[in-house]
């Protein structure tokens, strides 16, 4: 059986409401919830795309205040196994209405910070929102 790696880069997006609630920018493909990603091409920089994936896949502008970390996991395409690594960064709205990428996303929407962590469909996700929370917190976005 083969192994290739794959490597990704997104964003966890927050805007504020008048009234100052934390929203994070999902996307749904089929039934599943997570952050906007893709792949990084050969070259680029991982914040660079982490930027480009946010726009091309929901429409939103945003600016990068933290580097978050990375996850991996593995899933397989026939009798490839992908063992894949996505690298996160905590993104600031900065403009743009959503507009979710026909081809790839079914979804895009802010969500109340609140409803994220049961919202999100994968482990990794997971762990990446609590990080995203701590940075927020760390960075005075949102109150301990
Ligand atoms: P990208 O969004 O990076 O361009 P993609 O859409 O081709 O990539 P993934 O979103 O990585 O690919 O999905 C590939 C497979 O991995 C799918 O079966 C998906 O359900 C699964 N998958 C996606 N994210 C995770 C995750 N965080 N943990 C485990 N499995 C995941």
């Amino acid at each position: 059986m083969e192994t290739k790696w794959e490597f990704s880069a997104g964003g966890v997006v927050f805007r504020k409401t008048e009234d100052g609630k934390i929203e994070i920018l999902l996307i749904r493909v089929k039934n599943r919830w997570s952050f906007p990603k893709g792949n990084i091409e050969r070259g680029e920089p991982k914040d660079q795309a982490a930027l480009r994936e946010v726009k091309e896949e929901t429409g939103v502008d945003a600016e990068i205040l933290d580097y978050l970390g990375e996850v991996d996991y593995w899933y397989s395409i026939g009798l490839t196994r992908i063992h894949k690594f996505v690298y996160y960064y905590l993104m600031k709205y900065a403009g743009g209405d959503i507009v979710p990428q026909k081809e790839e996303i079914d979804e895009a929407k802010f969500i109340p910070i609140e409803d994220v962590e049961k919202t999100l469909s994968y482990e990794t996700d997971k762990e990446i929102f609590e990080r995203a929370i701590n940075s927020l917190k760390k960075l005075g976005e949102l109150n301990e």
